[in-house]
C-alpha cells in the first residue's frame, strides 16, 4: 500500500498548483454543454479556497485540492452542471469552518446552500459506533437524497475522492471506509446508475481490504495482455470489416473485467482465475444514423454480429426494449470467437452509453431542459424509500435491513396483463406485485395467475413472469404475509394496514379491561401488570388489548386458573356485564350472502317451507354458526324480525333452538337456488413438491370452482390448507373432495362448518 508522499512544496508552488487544478476543472465544465456560468463557479472556488486557507489534508497538501477534486468527478465522471460544481466545492464548508448555510445561501442562494446542508447533514460516515446509529445515518441521507438527489450524487464523488486518495489513512481507518464503501455506496452508486464510480469503489475498497488478493489478481491480469490482445484482435478484426461495409461510424473497446468482479467470480463460482471465462469483452458503441432508430439499429449490429459467431443461446441480454431500473440501456450477447472462448458483446448506442457511464445524471441531460424525468424509475424507487420513511414506527434496525435487501438483490422484471413492465427485487412474490400497483390491491389479494396458472400469494416470481392479481372483498391483509413479502414497499403498506386494522380491536380491548378493573376496584401496580402480560404471553399491553379485543383471549382465561374465590366471583360478574367468553358478546353480522333478505308477511310454521333463491330474491338468510348449503339437511327458525334462519339439523345452535323455540321451528325444503355459495373446505396431506399447483389446478382448472380464499400452513412434511369456494350446492362440495382426495399426497379433505 503507498504510503503518502513526503509533502516538500514552496507556498508559490502549492498556490499555483492549486490554480492549475481550478483551471482544469474549468476546462472539463466548458467542454460539456451545460450552460457556462463559469463567474459562480468562480466566486464558489474563491469562497472555499479563502475558508480551508491553511488547512492541510492528511497526505499534508493543502484542504482545498479536495473539493477541487469532488467537483471535478462531478463535473467530468457524473455530469452534472454548474449547481453541483459549487455545491461541491463548497461542500465541506460549513462542516469545517466558521461559516453557515446562511452565509453559502446569502453568497450563492438557496439551491446551493440547500444542497450544502444535505451535504453536511450527511458528513460523517454511516458507520456509527451502533448498529442503530448507522440506520439512523443512513436514514438521514436517504430524506436528503429523496429532496435533491444532487445531494447523494456529490457524496458519491466526495466518498470516490477519498477512496482514491485512502493510502494517507491509518491503517485501521482505511478498513472502516473501505468497509462502509463496499457495504453502502457502491451498492448506492449501482442503483444510481454510476457504472463507473461504482467499478472504480469496489476495486478500490477490494484493494484495501484484501492486498494481496488484489495484487495478484491485478498481475495475472497483466500477465495475460499480450494473449488476451491476440484473441480479442482475432475476433473483433472480421467484426470491424462487417460494420465498415454497413456504413456505421463506432467506436469499438476491449473491454477487461475489473480486479474486483474477477474475484468475485472466483470466490462465488469456485474457479480459478483462467476459467472466468467473461474475462474478455467487446463494446461497440455507434452513433446512430440519420432517420434510424437506435434501438434497431441495436438488433442490425446483433443480427450482423450472429451471421458471424455463433451466440450463447443462454446469453443475450436485451436491455434495449426493457432498461434496467437506472436507466441502464444495452444489448449484451456473448458470442463464440474463432478460439473458442466466449467474448461478451455490449452493443450501446451514445447516447446508452454515456447513461450507463455517467448514470442519470446523463439521462437528465437527454431531457430536454435538463429537467428531472417525472416518473423515472428512479423516482418510483424514490418514493419507495419515502413510503419507507413517512412510516412513523419501524425500528431502526428493521429499516437498515429492508433498504440492505433492496440495495443488494438483483432485479426481476415482470409484465402485468396490460403489459405494462414492473421491476422488482429477486425474490418478489405476486403479493408484492400487488402491494406495488396499489395498496388495496395488496390488502385484498387473494392468489395470483402466473403466466396464466393459478398460484398463491407467496409464490415467488421469476423475470419475464405475466402477472395477474386476484382480489377478492373478503379477504383481509393477515400478519403472517409478511413472512414472504420481499419489497420494502410491500411491507410498509402491509404494517399500516395491519395497524389501522388492529386499531378498534385494541380499543375495545382496552375499555374490556378497563372496565374490568372499574368494576373491581382494582389498583394495578405494574408488578401485577407483567404477571398479567406474562400470563397471557404478550409483551406489551398493546398486544394484551388486542387479544382480549378479538376475542382471542378473555379476562377469564386469566381468572380461572386463579383459585381463589374471590376471582370465581369476579368471573361469574363479569359473565353477568357480558365481557366473558367472546361467543356471547359476537353479534351477527350479515355476509354477503345474506343480504337483500325478504321479509315475508306471515309464515305459517305448519307447512313445510320452501327455500328459493331467483339470484337476486331469496326467502330465507342462512346462519352464520353452521353455513349450510343447498342439499344440507336443514330446518328452519323464525326470528323475531319475521326472517327464515336456516341452520343445518346438525348445527349445536340449533338444538338449543329445538329445545327452547318449539313453536318457532318450520320444516323447510330446497327448491330453485340460483346462486353460489361459499363453502369452507379443510384439506391435509404430505407436502411435496407441486401438490399445491396441482390442488388449486384440481379446483380451478378441471372442475372449474371459483377458489375466494386459500390458506395454507406446513410444518416439516405436513401441510394443511383451508380453502373457501364458490359452489352451488352440497354435491357441487362432495365433486370437488373427491377430486381432490385423488391427487396424490393428500390424506383428508373435509368440509368445515
Ligand atoms: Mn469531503
Amino acid at each position: 500500500m503507498e504510503s503518502p508522499a513526503p509533502y516538500s512544496l514552496t507556498p508559490e508552488q502549492e498556490s499555483r498548483l492549486i490554480d492549475d487544478e481550478f483551471a482544469d476543472l474549468l476546462r472539463g465544465y466548458l467542454a460539456s454543454n451545460h450552460r457556462k456560468k463559469v463567474d459562480l463557479i468562480e466566486r464558489a472556488f474563491k469562497f472555499a479556497r479563502e475558508a480551508h486557507y491553511g488547512v492541510r489534508r492528511r497526505s499534508g497538501e493543502p484542504y482545498i485540492l479536495h473539493p477541487i477534486a469532488v467537483a471535478k468527478i462531478v463535473s467530468r465522471e457524473i455530469g452534472l452542471g454548474s449547481t453541483s460544481i459549487c455545491a461541491a466545492l463548497l461542500h465541506d464548508v460549513v462542516e469545517d469552518t466558521e461559516y453557515t448555510v446562511e452565509d453559502i445561501e446569502r453568497h450563492f442562494g438557496k439551491k446551493i446552500a440547500e444542497i450544502v446542508s444535505g451535504l453536511t447533514k450527511i458528513s460523517g460516515g454511516i458507520f456509527g459506533d451502533r448498529a442503530s446509529a448507522q440506520a439512523e445515518n443512513f436514514r438521514k441521507l436517504l430524506l436528503t437524497m429523496s429532496e435533491d438527489i444532487r445531494v447523494v450524487l456529490i457524496k458519491m464523488a466526495d466518498r470516490l475522492h477519498n477512496m482514491r486518495t485512502l493510502g494517507s489513512m491509518a491503517p485501521n481507518k482505511q478498513y472502516k471506509i473501505a468497509g462502509e464503501t463496499l457495504y453502502i455506496y457502491a451498492p448506492l452508486a449501482h442503483r444510481l446508475g454510476l457504472f463507473g464510480i461504482k467499478t472504480e469503489l469496489e476495486d478500490l475498497s477490494f484493494k484495501y481490504e484484501h492486498p494481496a488478493e488484489y495484487a495478484r489478481i491485478a498481475s495475472l491480469i497483466k500477465g495475460t495482455e499480450e494473449k488476451r490482445e491476440m484473441v480479442y484482435n482475432n475476433f473483433a478484426t472480421p467484426i470491424h470489416e462487417r460494420l465498415a461495409e454497413m456504413g456505421l461510424t463506432y467506436d469499438a473497446k476491449a473491454r477487461v473485467k475489473s480486479v474486483y468482479s474477477i474475484w468475485r467470480k472466483m470466490e462465488t463460482k469456485h474457479v480459478p482465475f483462467e476459467e472466468v471465462y467473461d474475462l474478455y469483452a467487446m463494446r461497440i458503441i455507434f452513433d446512430t444514423p440519420e432517420g434510424v432508430n437506435e434501438k434497431e439499429m441495436c438488433y442490425r449490429i446483433y443480427s450482423a454480429l450472429t451471421d458471424l459467431y455463433t451466440p450463447h443461446p443462454e446469453r443475450t441480454r436485451d436491455w434495449v426494449a426493457v432498461p434496467k431500473a437506472n436507466g441502464y440501456q444495452a444489448l449484451h450477447v456473448t458470442l463464440m470467437g474463432p478460439d473458442g472462448n466466449w467474448i461478451e458483446v455490449q452493443i450501446r448506442s451514445r447516447r446508452m452509453d454515456e447513461i450507463a457511464e455517467k448514470g442519470f445524471a446523463a439521462h437528465w441531460k437527454y431531457k430536454i431542459g435538463g429537467e428531472y424525468e417525472e416518473e423515472s424509475e428512479l423516482t418510483v424507487w424514490l418514493r419507495t424509500i419515502k413510503d419507507i420513511l413517512d412510516d412513523p414506527n419501524p425500528n431502526a434496525i428493521d429499516f437498515l435491513d429492508t433498504l440492505k435487501l433492496n440495495l443488494f438483490a438483483s432485479e426481476i422484471v415482470v409484465f402485468t396483463p396490460k403489459g405494462e413492465l414492473l421491476t422488482l427485487p429477486a425474490g418478489a412474490t405476486v403479493l408484492d406485485v400487488a402491494y406495488s400497483l396499489h395498496s388495496e390491491l395488496g390488502n385484498h389479494c387473494i392468489a395470483g395467475k402466473v403466466n396464466h396458472k393459478l398460484v398463491q400469494l407467496s409464490h415467488k416470481l421469476n423475470s419475464g413472469d405475466q402477472v395477474e392479481v386476484l382480489t377478492s372483498h373478503s379477504q383481509k391483509p393477515k400478519a403472517e404475509w409478511m413472512e414472504f413479502l420481499s419489497t420494502a414497499k410491500a411491507k410498509t403498506r402491509l404494517r399500516k394496514e395491519l395497524r389501522r386494522e388492529q386499531q378498534p380491536f385494541i380499543e375495545k380491548g382496552r375499555q374490556i379491561f378497563d372496565a374490568f378493573l372499574t368494576e373491581n376496584n382494582i389498583n394495578l401496580n405494574n408488578d401485577v401488570i407483567t404477571k398479567i402480560l406474562g400470563r397471557y404471553q404478550v409483551s406489551t399491553r398493546e398486544e394484551l388489548f388486542l387479544k382480549l379485543g378479538t376475542g382471542e383471549a378473555s379476562i377469564d382465561d386469566y381468572l380461572n386458573v386463579n383459585t381463589s374465590s374471590r376471582a370465581k366471583s369476579l368471573v361469574s360478574r363479569l359473565f353477568r356485564l357480558g365481557f366473558g367468553k367472546s361467543d356471547n358478546s359476537k353479534k351477527k353480522r350479515k355476509t354477503e350472502n345474506e343480504s337483500d333478505t325478504a321479509t315475508p308477511a306471515e309464515i305459517d310454521v305448519k307447512k313445510t317451507y320452501v327455500l328459493h333463491d331467483d339470484g337476486t330474491d331469496r326467502n330465507f338468510i342462512l346462519a352464520e354458526c353452521c353455513s349450510p348449503l343447498p342439499g344440507d339437511d336443514v330446518m328452519g327458525y323464525l326470528n323475531y324480525d319475521g326472517q327464515v334462519e336456516i341452520h343445518s339439523l346438525s348445527c349445536p345452535h340449533a338444538q338449543k333452538l329445538k329445545a327452547g323455540h318449539g313453536d318457532r321451528l318450520l320444516a323447510v325444503k330446497w327448491d330453485k337456488i340460483d346462486r353460489d355459495f361459499i363453502a369452507n373446505i379443510h384439506v391435509e396431506g404430505i407436502d411435496r413438491h407441486g401438490i399445491l399447483q396441482e390442488l388449486t389446478g384440481v379446483i380451478s382448472g378441471s372442475l372449474d370452482i371459483d377458489m375466494r380464499r386459500l390458506n395454507i400452513e406446513a410444518h416439516g412434511e405436513v401441510f394443511s390448507c383451508d380453502l373457501d369456494v364458490k359452489v352451488t350446492d352440497v354435491k357441487h362440495v362432495r365433486r370437488l373432495c373427491a377430486a381432490m382426495r385423488k391427487v396424490d399426497g393428500v390424506r383428508r379433505v373435509v368440509r368445515v362448518k
